[in-house]
């Protein structure tokens, strides 16, 4: 079936005994034994839930993985990944890429003796000299986060592939709807579900799912082990969002295309970062391995006053962190997001004091333009 279907989809059938249509929410620790070592196929909430599974099925679904699973936010679904590597190994990640990310394989597992080499991944050349004899796992963000970089998914996996390492992409920007890495040669996709897999901007939420079993079963284990779960109800509410992205991720491009044009034309705005331009580097490859470019777009303006001006004018569109929710959000990534990644490296990346990163939502563009352009010109 296609994608639109599977997504609309998710959860419908899982309630055998009373056949509800959605999901119930099992608010539930704990379950009855029928003899000793059997039950009904589940013990306690941590290992399993009922409402979690459904989550976990539907997105490992969409993803064309074997199994999925649910966590309490996109940082615990890293983390319980990166628990697969020890000290000695080396990972290559995306040099532009989630802040947290960045924070927790600097912060945290640098001091456990997992060692990070961040490149260009869109530059196959610098990630295949970024390989060592202990790399375990490549960790791709495309587009990057916030300068919408793009690798090409097939060729950076076939590469890993031949050093005998791991393929793991955040998919979070485009989701499945418009790019299935595990299709590409990728090995664990995960997402924040906070963004356009929940969608409203009303939860906080991470998945991962696994291509192949003999991998999902150490993840099955870490996740266990570690027990950085997502409750039953926020595994419901992630469901409910999760049903109408087809489309959601839609709306959101067509308006944050018509955005990136309008940007592009405005004297006060320098660099448009959007992958549904053709003049984008990425632009090629994006249309070649995604059916969509998304809803995220960064930009430059003349300078730090004026960028700061903007979020000060703006009156619809909100500023605040986080992004993927049917409301449109504004944030500076030098001071935000980003404000973990030391400024050098930062600067160095192209992540300048003067640029603002828009996550476009679904309302009517003119009442975006409109907002937007009474914030840059300042009438
Ligand atoms: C937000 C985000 C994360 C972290 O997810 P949380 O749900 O906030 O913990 C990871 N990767 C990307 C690309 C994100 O946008």
């Amino acid at each position: 079936m296609k994608i639109q279907t599977r997504i609309a989809q998710v959860g419908v059938g899982f309630d055998r005994q009373f056949g509800a249509v959605s999901v119930p929410i099992y608010q539930n620790a704990t379950f009855r034994h029928t003899a000793l070592g059997k039950n009904l196929g589940y013990d306690y909430s941590r290992t399993g839930n009922p409402t979690r599974r459904a989550l976990e099925d539907g997105i490992a679904g969409l993803e064309g993985g074997c199994r999925g699973f649910a966590y309490a936010s996109g940082m615990a679904a890293i983390t319980s990944i990166l628990l697969l590597f020890r000290q000695g190994d080396h990972l290559v990640v995306s040099d532009d890429l989630y802040g947290g990310t960045y924070r927790l394989l600097v912060q945290v597992f640098e001091r456990c003796g997992v060692r990070t080499s961040f490149v260009d991944t869109s530059d196959l050349d610098q990630l295949e000299q970024a390989m060592e004899e202990r790399t375990r796992a490549v960790l791709i963000e495309t587009p990057t986060n916030p300068l919408m970089r793009i690798t090409d998914l097939a060729r950076a996996a076939a590469i890993a592939r031949r050093h005998g390492s791991l393929t793991i992409v955040d998919n979070t920007f485009l989701t499945p709807y418009f790019q299935r890495p595990l299709d590409r040669g990728a090995d664990l996709v995960l997402h924040s579900g906070t963004k356009y897999l929940g969608g409203h901007n009303d939860l906080v939420a991470g998945l991962v799912v696994a291509k192949e079993p003999e991998l999902a079963e150490r993840i099955a284990l870490l996740q266990n082990a570690a027990g950085a779960v997502l409750g039953p109800m926020d595994s419901w509410l992630l469901t409910r969002g999760i049903k109408t992205l087809a489309l959601r991720m839609e709306r959101h491009e067509q308006n944050a295309l018509r955005i990136a044009q309008w940007l592009v034309r405005q004297p006060e705005v320098g660099r448009v970062y959007y992958p549904g331009l053709p003049e984008h580097r990425g632009h090629q490859v994006c249309r070649a391995q995604a059916t969509g470019f998304g809803g995220m777009i960064s930009f430059t303006v003349a300078d730090f006053p004026l960028a700061e001006r903007i979020l000060e004018r703006l009156t619809l569109i909100t500023f605040a962190e986080s992004l993927g929710g049917v409301e449109t959000l504004i944030t500076h990534p030098a001071r935000q997001t980003h404000s973990d990644i030391p400024e050098s490296k930062r600067l160095e990346l192209g992540i300048t004091d003067n640029l603002l990163r828009l996550s476009v939502g679904i309302e009517d563009p003119d009442d975006l333009i409109a907002d937007l352009e009474q914030a840059i010109r300042g009438r």
